[in-house]
């Protein structure tokens, strides 16, 4: 069995001070494919001082080092592309054609998109014409602590590191310990590209272990959390003593309002969206809101699609979906979906327990409710795994009522084809993001939440910003 027990710090690849064995499961095969080491509070530290150490040369690096940096991460992430592809799987249980395109892709696209949101920024700008004797300065924030969870590793990890880079941060990420292949080759893949010493470290680590170290130390000037609400608010709290900044990427529960005007495709466009990543994304439109001349047709076409839909292992190519992460996340869905029996949902497709001939894995049977009122657990809590609800509305009015109606706020879709009535929606919805008939938001674009979805906003110049402190300088010698 593969054993990966050192961490990346101040450019070497490190024992740990303080390891605890930890193994990481194929959720296909509930079998150890790794072993991995989660470090401690020496380990973290360790990474912390190197980080500390290397902040003053790599703050006043040129934007020509950070970009030839990035280019040259680019290449190497490219290169390696099929053995990333590979680790997602594994470790996670993403389809391996999904894993190649998707989860590989999305961490090829961010790195992509931000040498172009790099090459076009300007650190030292006039504040307004006129004022040429001020001058505002974009400058790192200082070391980063970049906290990342499992469900798209290299899409959260490259939102984190790469803007962290090319701001001039340093940095310690601790990657999810149920992924951790997939952030070993990455600090390889930035270590091949010759990331200098210490600006990048990765401790893998559980929350306790090292995760709320980074939130607490003195020396972590903002820490770049994605992952669960729960964990948002500890993360917070322990950050508060140092008033680091705190930018946070939590969970979602998106409603996706199905006018009767959309298009034919609009429901199984849902449905299959809802289950993509086996239903772990934040972002997932886990909420159908269909207009009730339309309704039980809908709970047809979604029974269907749900139905039509195969689960199988991550190694197998095509187009079906892989297990969900882990046996506490298996649980936790079987849990959700008793509770939407138990409450009155009414069941269309799936349910509880494994799909037909996968005795072994955390394979979870996608699922449709249909009945659903606004107080249930189905429609309040995030399930992360591939269980839809849905509900009848009346009018516009109810559906952005019901819409709005959960603590969260990170993604909604409107599906219509009356264009006033889809920007008027858009308005009207509270969420950092709304995708309409099945068009997504072009790259690069703010991602992030309202509400308890978070604080924070990755991706582009806004996702740059976020690793920028804002100087302003009177009595500034203009072109020198
Ligand atoms: P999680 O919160 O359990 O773990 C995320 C990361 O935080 C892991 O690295 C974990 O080790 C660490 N962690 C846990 N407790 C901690 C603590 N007290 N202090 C410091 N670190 C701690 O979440 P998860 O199960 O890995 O991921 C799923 C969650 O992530 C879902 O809620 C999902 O919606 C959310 N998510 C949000 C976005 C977004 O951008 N909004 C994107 C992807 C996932």
């Amino acid at each position: 069995m593969r054993e990966e027990r050192q961490f990346y710090i101040n450019g070497k690849w490190t024992d740990p001070v303080e390891g605890t064995d930890f193994a990481v499961i194929d959720p296909s095969t509930e079998e150890a494919c790794a072993t991995i080491s989660l470090g401690g509070k020496a380990d973290a530290e360790a990474a912390i001082s190197a980080a500390k150490a290397t902040f003053p040369k790599w703050s006043l690096s040129s934007k020509q080092e950070r970009l030839d940096l990035l280019r040259s991460i680019l290449e190497a992430y490219t290169r390696n592309r099929d053995a990333m592809g590979e680790a997602i799987s594994q470790e996670m249980g993403a389809p391996i054609d999904m894993a190649l395109a998707a989860q590989f892709g999305a961490g090829f696209e961010h790195i992509h998109d931000f040498i172009n949101t790099l090459e076009a920024f300007e650190f030292e700008e006039e504040k307004q014409p006129g004022t040429e004797n001020d001058r505002i300065l974009h400058e790192p924030v200082g070391v980063c602590g970049l906290i990342t969870p499992w469900n798209w590793p290299m899409n959260q990890i490259t939102l984190k590191v790469i803007p962290a880079l090319a701001a001039g941060c340093t940095m310690v990420l601790k990657p999810s310990e149920q992924s951790p292949l997939s952030a070993i080759l990455f600090s390889r893949i930035l270590d091949e590209a010759g990331v200098p010493a210490g600006v990048y470290n990765m401790v893998n680590g559980d929350g306790p272990g090292v995760g709320t170290v980074l939130s607490g130390h003195p020396d972590i000037d903002l820490v770049s959390f994605t992952g669960s609400t729960r964990a948002g608010i500890a993360i917070s709290k322990n950050a508060a003593d140092t008033i680091k900044r705190v930018s946070l990427e939590l969970g979602g529960k998106g409603a996706n309002i199905v006018f009767a005007d959309a298009d034919e495709k609009a429901v199984k466009r849902g449905v299959l969206h809802c289950f993509n990543n086996s239903g772990q994304s934040c972002n997932a439109p886990t909420r159908m809101l269909v207009e009730r001349s339309r309704y039980d047709e809908a709970v047809e076409q979604a029974r269907e699609t749900a139905e039509k839909m195969t689960v199988d292992v991550a190694s197998k190519s095509g187009r079906h979906i892989g297990p969900v992460v882990n046996e506490a996340q298996f649980n936790k869905i079987q849990g959700l979906i008793e509770a939407g029996i138990k409450e009155g949902a009414r069941l269309v497709a799936g349910g509880i327990g494994r799909p037909e001939g996968l005795n072994r894995g955390f394979f979870v049977r996608p699922t449709v409710f249909a009945d659903c009122t606004n107080d249930m657990t189905v429609m309040r809590e995030e399930i992360f795994g591939p269980v839809l609800s849905m509900m009848p509305f009346d009018n516009e009015e109810e559906a952005i009522a019901i819409a709005n109606d959960t603590p969260y706020g990170l993604t909604n879709y409107v599906q219509t084809g009356d264009g006033a009535k889809a920007n008027r929606v858009a308005r009207q919805l509270r969420s950092g993001m709304v995708d309409m008939n099945g068009k997504f938001r072009s790259s690069p674009s703010p991602f992030g939440g309202y509400k308890q979805s978070g604080n924070g906003r990755e991706g582009g110049r806004w996702g740059l910003e976020e690793f920028l402190e804002i100087k302003a300088v009177g009595g500034w010698a203009p072109g020198k």
